[in-house]
């Protein structure tokens, strides 16, 4: 089970996330995986670069502000004086850590990525304590372990990458001996360690990856993320409110969904379970009593078609282009090569069969430094003209539509680009990979809750969806 960071976001939070575990710790083997207190992580990461450019400051007001965040919750949550006074040491020893890490960076006045990892870690380690405290107090038997000790990873400081066989190997080392012995773990999420021991962190959300991580290393039955809505929704709620939970989606369909924007997965959460077959549930921890939504291998065996809208605003579109591009090897790697070289990720690519450009789209946060990247190497073809422009348009929308069984069903493109033609949404740009079971498109940015409401009515997901 994982609880995400508004679901232990303040002391009734993890009474209700304790609860849940309290009950499921009576019938089955369960490992806990915690995220940051909400907003935690953004204020370590804010604290850290303040610290590189040269403030003392943080030093001393983080490691206070964090303590009393947390001690606050611990003593509305435990009344025990042993659980309280040992959490209560162990919250100190942390934040007092955090300020020395903020005072080193600020001598320096360099962020490391290790530096980074190290300090945007804090907030697991600091819910763990807590959650597990809450769970002793409540009676149950638990221990805090630090996902540095189970979760193997690469040297990728800031999106680093399990290694499963040692993992594997830690989890059965150091998670099952308690498991055996009735002792529920509850491990911090977000973070592992390189094989030599330093901290690693698997990438801004990336909770709900370390609890695939470890349920697939355990051979778990079934992995529980628990977090502040229903399930997967057909569309964004707040775009179209008609919107409906989907009781039951397959693996692709959620991956699918997750990358495009839907901000209930890490993108990356599926990859662990998919070749074993765990289900894994995504259920709010504020309503227990809802069943979620269940994401399995062939998700819902019978519905057809379209399942799923997402938009992902925040994106700008980059076009390479001109008549010297045409027929030209190369122009593309060149292109993806700069891309790459600024790590930016690409959402979305487009080139149509007379070549005259090729656009990608990706995050509006990675636009300046792509755009830069490009005209560095194109500036030869530019001058000669070979390449006519590179521009980048940051007022669009991606709207991608997804359903596994999409795939084979012919007319599907037909509806979508129709609706949207009768509602007048003018398409920039269209991406449908061989897999079938997305269409993405590009629109004008205020079209977009347009677009995605016309499409959810033209495949009446307000019906198939389940209340
Ligand atoms: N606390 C981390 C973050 O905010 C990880 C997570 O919440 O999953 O990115
Ligand atoms: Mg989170």
């Amino acid at each position: 089970m994982k609880f995400g960071g508004t679901s232990v976001g303040d002391a009734d939070c993890i009474r209700r996330a304790a609860e849940i575990v309290f009950k499921a710790a009576k019938e089955y083997s369960v490992v806990i995986v915690v995220s940051a207190m909400s907003g935690v992580t953004n204020r370590l990461i804010a604290a850290a670069q303040q610290s590189a450019g040269g403030s003392r400051e943080e030093s001393v007001s983080l490691p206070a502000v964090l303590l009393q965040q947390h001690t606050e919750a611990a003593l509305s949550l435990i009344n025990d004086e042993g659980i309280r006074e040992g959490l209560i040491a162990e919250l100190n020893r942390i934040t007092t850590e955090v300020g020395n890490l903020c005072h080193g960076i600020s001598l320096l006045r360099e962020l490391t990525p290790r530096a980074h990892a190290t300090v945007s870690s804090i907030g697991e380690r600091l819910s763990a304590r807590l959650m597990a405290a809450t769970l002793r107090e409540m009676g149950l038997k638990t221990v805090a372990v630090e996902a540095t000790e189970v979760i193997v990873t690469d040297d990728q400081y800031l999106q680093a990458e399990p290694v499963m066989q040692q993992v594997r190997e830690r989890c059965n080392e150091r998670l099952r001996p308690f498991m055996n012995d009735g002792i529920t773990p509850v491990v911090t999420g977000f973070i592992g360690a390189t094989p030599d021991g330093v901290l690693t962190t698997l990438g801004r959300g990336g909770s709900d990856y370390s609890a695939t991580t470890l349920g697939a290393a355990l051979d778990a039955d079934e992995i529980i993320i628990w977090t502040d809505v229903d399930g997967v929704l057909t569309a964004d709620p707040r775009l179209v409110p008609s919107a409906r939970l989907l009781r039951e989606i397959s693996y692709n369909e959620a991956a699918e969904l997750a990358y495009f924007g839907a901000k209930v997965l890490h993108p990356k959460t599926l990859r662990p379970v998919v070749d074993a077959q765990i289900p894994v549930w995504i259920r709010n921890s504020f309503a227990p009593e809802k069943v979620g939504t269940r994401i399995t291998t062939v998700g819902h065996p019978t519905e057809h078609g379209v399942r799923a809208i997402t938009s992902i605003p925040n994106v700008s579109m980059i076009t390479v282009g001109g008549r010297g591009i045409v027929g030209v090897v190369g122009v593309a790697a060149k292109t993806f090569q700069a891309v790459a070289s600024v790590r930016a990720n690409v959402l979305l690519i487009s080139q149509s069969s007379s070549e005259n450009d090729i656009c990608l789209i990706v995050d509006s946060a990675d636009a300046a430094s792509t755009l830069k990247a490009l005209r560095a190497a194109f500036a030869n073809d530019l001058v000669h003209h070979d390449v006519d422009h590179i521009t980048v348009n940051s007022h669009i929308a991606i709207v991608a539509i997804v359903g596994d069984k999409m795939r084979g069903a012919p007319g599907i493109a037909g509806r979508t680009f129709s609706a949207l033609g009768r509602s007048g949404v003018n398409i920039i740009a269209i991406a449908q990979g061989s897999s079938e079971f997305n269409i993405s498109f590009v629109i004008e940015a205020e079209a977009m809750r347009d677009a995605v409401a016309v499409v959810h009515e033209e495949f009446k997901l307000h019906e198939v969806g389940q209340a």
